[in-house]
C-alpha cells in the first residue's frame, strides 16, 4: 500500500484516505506518495472510457479505497454534469491539440477534481466511522472557489468556506461564487491577493485561536495541497494519450509533450505523476503569465519572491507562491524532508531559496518554463480565432504561446498537447477585446456580444448567471482571517 508522507517530516505517514481527510499535514508539509511503484501501461487502456481510465488510475494511487468505493466515486463524479460524454475531449489545432478540461459544471478544469473530491472525502469518512463535520477551507484565485462550492454544496457532514481576493478575479468568476447555492456554503472576499488567501487557509490549520474553536469539527482543504485533488488530474493525461494513440496520431510508447498553464503547480505535477506511473510523457512545459516566478526558477534554480505582483487577464495564474512545487522538490530529492523544510523556511524568512545543482538538473530532465506577456496572450487568442476559428481563454492562450516559444527555441517537434483550462466565456470581456479590439463595460453584455460575434456556444451555467441572486457579499481584511475562521468553526460545532 502507498504511504503518504509529509514533505517536511517523512515520519508523518498516513494511508491515502487519511491524507484526503487531512489535506495538509500539521507540520505544514504536503502529503506525497512515498514511492510510486505501480505501473500503468497506456497500451492496456486503449479502449477504456474516461470513467474506466479514471477508476484504474485513481484506484492505483488511492490504494486503500476498495474497488467499489472508487467506482462509485468515479461514476458519481463524471456523469451528465459534464456537457460531453467524453468528459475531456481533444480539439485539433494546426500545430498540436487542445485538451479541453472545462466541460464540467462550472466551466473550469478544477471541476475534474472537485466533482470527485467530496465523494472521496465522504468515502474516507465512512471508513473511519466518523460523524464530525468536515470544514473545507479553500483559497481561490477564481476557479477553484466555484468548483469547490459546486462540488460540496449540501454534501452531508461537510461545510465549505471560500476566500477569494476582492480584486483580481473576473466579474463572471465573482458572480459565480457570490450566487452559490447550498446551506453549507460560505463565500468571503479578502482585501488581499491569492497568496494572502492561501496563507490564511494554511495558517488556520495550526492557529491556536482556530484550534480552540474546534468542537466536533475537522478542518480540511479543497486546494491542490490536498492529494485528493491531484490524483484525479493524472487521469486526463492518460486519457489524452490514449485518444491520440487510438486516432493514429501517436504510436503507443512514443513521447508526447504537455504544455500546462501553471499557477499552484498542481496540474503540471499531476502530469509528472502520470510519467511516474509509466505514461510516455516527454517534456512538461510550464507556462506562466507575467508572474513568471516559475520560469525564472526553472531557468536559474532560485525561487525568489523579490518581484512585483501583477494582475493579468489570466488570474488563476496570478500566484507567486506555487505550493505544489514543494512536492516536486521532495520527490526529486529522494524524499529529502530536511532539505525541503529548509527551503520552505528560507522562502518564508528570506523570500527565496535555491535548489542544489543536482536537483536543478533532475528537474530540467522533464520540466522547462516559458512565459507570455499580456500582448503575447492577446495576440495568440486573436490569431487562433482569425486563422482557425477556435476560441480559447487567456490561460490556454498563455500555454499555447509557450508551446510555440518552446518549439522555436529547441526545435523539438514532439507532438504536443496544450491543456485548455477554462471556457473563454469565463473571461469574456478580455477575450472579446482580444478578437475584436473592444468590449462593453459590463461582462454579461460582453458575453452576449462574444456569442454574437463567434457563434461559439455559451455554457449553460454561465448563460444563466446574470439572473441569479447574490447571496454573499462579505469582505474582510487579511488580519481578521483567523478570527473569522474561528467564529465559523464555533458556529459549525454548535449547529
Ligand atoms: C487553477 C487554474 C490554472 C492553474 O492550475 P494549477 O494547478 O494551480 O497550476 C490554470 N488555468 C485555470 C483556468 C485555472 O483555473
Amino acid at each position: 500500500m502507498i504511504s503518504y508522507i509529509s514533505t517536511r517530516n517523512k515520519n508523518e505517514s498516513v494511508p491515502a484516505h487519511a491524507a484526503v481527510i487531512r489535506g495538509l499535514s500539521r507540520d505544514g508539509g504536503l502529503y506525497t506518495p512515498e514511492t510510486i511503484t505501480a505501473k500503468i501501461n497506456p497500451d492496456d487502456l486503449l479502449n477504456c472510457s474516461y470513467q474506466e481510465t479514471a477508476a484504474k488510475i485513481i484506484g492505483a494511487m488511492l490504494d486503500d479505497y476498495t474497488e467499489e468505493e472508487i467506482l462509485s466515486c468515479v461514476k458519481g463524479a463524471y456523469d451528465e454534469k459534464f456537457d460531453t460524454d467524453l468528459i475531456v475531449p481533444l480539439t485539433k489545432i494546426s500545430d498540436g491539440w487542445l485538451m479541453d478540461l472545462w466541460h464540467g459544471p462550472t466551466s473550469a478544469f478544477k471541476d475534474i477534481a472537485l466533482t470527485i473530491l467530496p465523494r472521496l472525502l465522504t468515502a474516507a469518512y465512512k471508513k473511519e466511522n466518523r460523524s464530525d463535520i468536515i470544514s473545507i477551507l479553500t483559497a481561490t484565485s477564481g476557479d477553484t472557489g466555484k468548483a469547490a462550492l459546486s462540488g460540496f454544496a449540501d454534501v452531508p457532514n461537510t461545510a465549505i468556506t471560500v476566500f477569494y481576493p476582492e480584486i483580481g478575479v473576473s466579474a463572471v468568476q465573482k458572480r459565480q461564487m457570490q450566487t452559490s447555492e447550498g446551506n453549507n456554503v460560505e463565500v468571503i472576499a479578502v482585501r488581499g491577493n491569492f497568496d494572502d488567501c492561501q496563507r490564511m487557509v494554511k495558517e488556520a490549520v495550526s492557529s491556536d485561536e482556530v484550534n480552540e474553536a474546534l468542537h466536533n469539527v475537522t478542518i480540511s482543504s479543497a486546494n491542490s495541497i490536498n492529494i485528493g485533488r491531484l490524483v484525479p488530474q493524472i487521469v486526463y493525461y492518460y486519457n489524452a494519450y490514449i485518444t491520440l494513440v487510438s486516432e493514429g496520431a501517436v504510436k503507443c510508447g512514443d513521447p508526447v509533450n504537455f504544455v500546462v498553464p501553471t499557477g499552484n503547480f498542481g496540474d503540471i505535477l499531476a502530469g509528472y505523476m502520470a510519467k511516474c506511473l509509466g505514461l510516455p510523457v516527454g517534456k512538461l512545459i510550464c507556462a506562466s503569465n507575467t508572474n513568471n516566478v516559475l520560469t525564472d526558477f526553472l531557468k536559474t534554480g532560485t525561487y525568489s519572491l523579490d518581484r512585483t505582483f501583477h494582475t493579468t487577464m489570466s488570474p488563476s495564474m496570478d500566484i507567486l507562491i506555487s505550493s505544489n512545487l514543494e512536492r516536486l522538490l521532495f520527490m526529486l530529492s529522494g524524499n529529502d524532508d530536511k532539505a525541503v523544510s529548509k527551503m520552505m523556511q528560507d522562502l518564508k524568512d528570506k523570500g527565496s531559496y535555491t535548489v542544489s545543482p543536482s536537483l536543478h538538473e533532475k528537474i530540467l530532465e522533464t520540466f522547462c518554463g516559458y512565459w507570455s506577456s499580456e500582448e503575447d496572450c492577446a495576440k495568440t487568442i486573436h490569431d487562433l480565432w482569425q486563422n482557425e476559428k477556435i476560441l480559447i481563454d487567456p490561460h490556454t492562450s498563455v500555454a499555447l504561446h509557450a508551446m510555440r516559444a518552446y518549439r522555436e527555441e529547441t526545435g523539438d517537434q514532439t507532438p504536443a498537447v496544450v491543456l485548455s483550462t477554462a471556457s473563454p466565456y469565463k473571461f469574456c470581456r478580455d477575450v472579446l477585446k482580444c478578437i475584436s479590439g473592444n468590449a462593453p463595460e459590463d461582462d454579461f453584455d460582453a458575453m452576449d456580444q462574444l456569442f454574437e460575434e463567434t457563434g461559439v456556444k455559451v455554457p449553460e451555467n454561465l448563460r444563466t448567471l446574470r439572473e441569479k441572486k447574490i447571496r454573499f457579499s462579505r469582505v474582510i481584511d487579511i488580519d481578521e482571517g483567523m478570527h473569522v475562521i474561528a467564529e465559523r468553526m464555533r458556529e459549525l460545532g454548535n449547529a
